[in-house]
């Protein structure tokens, strides 16, 4: 079965006064081992998209499947779990802690791990940071970075958990081009090489061309 599969999505956002059609009609799949980028306009629909994917918000219509079971049919407790396990985060503009230290930050997704010490805790978080390069940079800060670091350790951070997914919200939305195409380029990598489970959302059509398929959005259709 699919990693994820999202079949005839709706999602409508209602406030008191206005009612939003942010997703119409979406059905797709997320293979193992696809590296798939998400494009589209402003207002488009792709951040719902994700946190749909993320399993932080329910569709309002439609069933969303995790390795073929639908998620209405976990209970919330082991939904909480699913969602922690199962998938990982990497946001533009990091969501780093800066009172903790680089392997901290990489060691937090871990702490609600059942069964896990403290010292398997550490050695895989500084096995993650070795991973993304930065095995230089673990006892500092993240303000002591420079932005294409702090994503390096985001990246860490979401690998720890060894997740099935990664699904990264414009990655590179706040790094120079130099950063970005690094970034790009550890991405790929761990896609590549270690068969990693990615879904970006871009606003650059270079980078989306580098993955292996395109997802493109307009006003919360699927136009390919
Ligand atoms: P994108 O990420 O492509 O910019 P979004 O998924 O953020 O698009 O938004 C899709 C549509 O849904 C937009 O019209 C947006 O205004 C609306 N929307 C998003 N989040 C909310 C919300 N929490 N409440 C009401 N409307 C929302
Ligand atoms: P860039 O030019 O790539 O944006 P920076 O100029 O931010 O990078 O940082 C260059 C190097 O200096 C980085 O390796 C970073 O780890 C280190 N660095 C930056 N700020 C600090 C700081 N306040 N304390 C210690 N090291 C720092």
């Amino acid at each position: 079965a699919p990693v994820l599969r999202l079949i005839d999505i709706e999602k409508i956002y209602q406030t008191s006064t206005v009612e939003t059609s942010a997703l119409n009609c979406v059905s797709l799949s997320i293979n193992r081992g696809e590296f798939v980028s998400v494009m589209g306009p402003s207002g488009c629909g792709k951040s719902t998209l994700l946190s749909l994917m993320g399993l932080l918000d329910e569709p309002s219509v439609g069933t969303v499947e995790v390795n073929g079971r639908p998620v209405q049919s976990y209970s919330e407790k082991d939904l909480a779990s699913l969602r922690n396990e199962k998938i990982g985060f990497i946001f533009q503009s990091y969501h780093l802690i800066n009172d903790l230290s680089v392997v901290d930050n990489v060691e937090l997704p871990l702490l609600y791990r059942s069964g896990m010490s403290a010292k398997d805790r550490r050695k895989r978080a500084l096995a993650m940071l070795e991973k993304v390069g930065l095995g230089a940079r673990t006892s500092h800060f993240p303000q002591q970075l420079s932005g294409g670091q702090r994503q390096r350790v985001a990246i860490a951070r979401a690998l720890a958990g060894e997740p099935e997914i990664i699904l990264a919200d414009e990655p590179t939305g706040n790094l120079d081009s130099v950063m970005g195409e690094e970034i790009m380029d550890l991405l790929l990598h761990l896609n590549e090489k270690e068969g990693t489970t990615i879904v970006m959302v871009t606003h650059d059509e270079a980078q989306a061309q580098r993955t292996k398929r395109q997802i493109r959005l307009l006003d919360g259709s699927q136009v390919n």
